[in-house]
């Protein structure tokens, strides 16, 4: 299944598969261990909204031009606050961008990769259980038609998304539940989308409309989990009529609502990590608030920067204290600041502390007179800069 000098990469998501197609296109031999069926992901409509800078890396694979039919771009984001006063808009053009960034459904891009990486190195139905860094290789112990195996090697990337390995030796996590779920779906509505993705803040927490479609939106709306599950509960009349009452006219009426899925909202993050041979990727990583779109894209730079590493490290330094570290400073700016950035928007914007909103819409009032803090926000937004 894989020679001793592979790299492993433990899931084979979105994140996991960019770092495989970068090492394939290399050279570098690495296995993928997947716990999910061979094209299982491919159907998971969940909207990813990706940064431009996210799309250069795609175009670097090689996956982009088919994925581009599939894309939505975001020409212009709407930046608005529910019951205030203030609204910033950014614009593609004043930036010189294409686009601010694009919205793809997870199983189309997950298909793209699994398409282009050599299905001979991906191995499905696989289910790591146990990890064991250590030197001068890390282990890792998989369940597969029942049967468990141990395979080791120099670097044993993690990129689970964060949900299913935990106790690993030397990676201590760190997180704060935001007690919010977001409730996320796909809605139409009386005017089209013009390629506007929309981010509303509203006191009990923010809402996006991404444009997604010739005609959709999807809709992501985060409130505390009381509130998402009586909003999932309505039927659709109501819900269309309480997302109108939450959303203002922008779009006009809301006029239809595909099936309402929720999931629990937290701050998750890793504390220096001290486990040999041993890195982890991904949402795996840092799991962010959805609020800007940030924590695929961290993810993105995350798997671009360590293939980087891997394919410049010396004979007999892969998976080295020394490489890891390297990996460590370059990406720890980028990944606190998308951190930050999202945790400021949430903490400043969803709350009705008296004489806050005026301040907020003050806020955005300047922000839209600002160019260079646009460009801040542009630049963050779309290459974590
Ligand atoms: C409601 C919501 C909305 C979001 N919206 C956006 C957005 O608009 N834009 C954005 O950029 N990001 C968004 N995100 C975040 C985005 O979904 C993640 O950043 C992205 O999926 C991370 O990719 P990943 O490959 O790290 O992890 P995942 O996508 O979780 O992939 C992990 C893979 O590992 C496999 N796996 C798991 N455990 C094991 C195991 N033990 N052994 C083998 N395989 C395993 C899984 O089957 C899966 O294929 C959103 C998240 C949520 C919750």
């Amino acid at each position: 299944m894989q020679d001793k000098q592979d790299v492993i990469i433990v899931g084979g998501g979105p994140v996991g598969l960019v770092l495989a197609l970068a090492l394939q296109q290399q050279g570098v031999p690495f296995t993928v261990l997947e716990a999910r069926a061979k094209g299982a992901s491919h159907q998971d409509t969940r909207a990813l909204a990706l940064s431009y800078g996210s799309r250069l890396i795609l175009e670097k694979l090689g996956v982009w031009d088919d994925l581009e039919a599939k894309a939505t771009a975001i020409n212009t984001i709407h930046i608005s606050q529910r019951g205030g006063l203030g609204r910033t808009r950014l614009n593609a053009t004043e930036h010189d961008l294409p686009a601010l960034g694009y919205v793809l459904p997870y199983g189309a891009i997950t298909k793209a990769l699994d398409d282009a990486v050599d299905s001979a190195n991906i191995v499905y139905e696989t289910q790591a259980t146990e990890i064991k860094p250590g030197a001068p290789v890390a282990q890792v112990v998989l369940e597969r038609q029942g049967e468990l195996t141990t395979l080791a090697s120099p670097l044993l990337v993690i990129a689970d998304g964060g949900r299913s390995l935990s106790g690993i030796k030397g990676i201590e996590r760190e997180t704060k539940e935001y007690g919010h779920d977001a409730l996320v779906s796909k809605v139409r509505a009386e005017l089209p989308h013009g390629n506007i993705a929309y981010e509303r803040f509203t006191s009990q927490g923010p809402m996006a409309l991404l444009p997604n479609g010739a005609r959709d939106f999807s809709l992501v709306w985060t409130g505390e989990k009381a509130r998402i599950d009586a909003l999932l509960a309505l039927d659709d009349a109501m819900f269309l009529k309480q997302l109108h009452e939450a959303f203002g006219d922008r779009v006009g009426k809301f006029l239809s609502v595909e099936k309402r899925l929720s999931f629990p909202l937290r701050l998750s993050t890793l504390k220096p990590a001290t486990a040999s041979h041993l890195v982890v990727i991904g949402n795996a990583a840092q799991t962010m608030h959805p609020v800007a779109g940030q924590g695929f894209n961290v993810g993105m730079r995350d798997a671009w920067t360590l293939a980087d590493l891997i394919v410049s490290a010396s004979p007999g330094k892969l998976g080295s204290a020394e490489m890891l570290n390297r990996y460590s400073q370059q990406r720890k700016r980028d990944t606190r600041g998308g951190i930050l950035f999202t945790d400021f928007l949430v903490n400043v914007f969803s709350n009705d502390v008296i004489g806050m909103s005026a301040l907020r819409g003050a806020g955005l009032g300047i922000l839209e007179l600002l160019k260079p803090a646009k460009s801040f926000l542009v630049g963050k937004m779309s290459f974590g800069k």
